[in-house]
């Protein structure tokens, strides 16, 4: 069997190697992804999703129909796709489109499920600590100065919870109705700390 367009030995249907690589169609390698400039997550299928091993297994899916393996790395924008054991190698093309995520866009609707209250002189230092440990893409929250000190406002009361409780900070919880969704009653949680600022932890 020869190559139909060259001559050569043919290793990969009616092709050789390098005239198999020619007609592949470039078009497999370029991809357009929504990302949210809040968090940082990657729409990918239906979910919005923040690590890169997802975003590679979702080329690499699409790429398997074309070829028998596909591997993708996207922190060095490549594609390797191997026919008959040859291995071929291709730049990927990744284009981002910056949207909110549903998460961040009810956000910035003024969505949040609860706040933190700091209050007292340590109040900008505590706002340092807690917002160290709230992950943007986990728990997006909002940080607003009001005259008796600093408001928190976040998405995730779960999260908010697990930050102060794993800081071991001393804290006041109060549960306000805000709205029924359907005959469903909806809280709002606000997490009270008060830090005089007068200790050295
Ligand atoms: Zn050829
Ligand atoms: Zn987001």
């Amino acid at each position: 069997m020869f190559c139909i367009r060259c001559g050569k030995r043919a290793e990969i249907d009616v092709y050789c190697r390098d005239c198999y690589k020619d007609q592949i169609d470039r078009e497999l390698f370029k991809y357009t992804f929504k990302i949210c400039p809040s968090c940082g997550k990657i729409k990918i299928g239906l979910d919005w999703k923040s690590d890169l091993k997802s975003l590679e297994n979702y080329i690499e899916q699409k790429l398997i129909r074309h070829f028998d393996d596909a591997r993708v790395d996207i922190q060095e924008n490549m594609a390797i796709v191997t026919r008959n054991n040859i291995d071929f190698e291709f730049p990927l093309e990744i284009d981002y489109e910056e949207i909110l995520c549903p998460i961040c866009s009810r956000i910035a609707g003024g969505y949040y499920e609860g706040e933190i209250q700091l209050r007292g002189a340590g109040a900008k230092r505590l706002l340092k600590v807690i917002t160290s440990k709230f992950d943007k893409s986990e728990n997006p929250y909002s940080v607003k100065s009001v005259r008796e000190g600093i408001d928190i406002r976040f998405f995730s009361s779960k999260k908010a919870l697990e930050t102060v409780r794993e800081l071991g900070l001393e804290y006041k919880l109060s549960r306000k109705l805000h709205t029924q969704i359907q005959g469903k009653r909806k809280y709002r949680l606000t997490i009270l700390i008060r830090d005089d600022g007068n200790h050295t932890k």
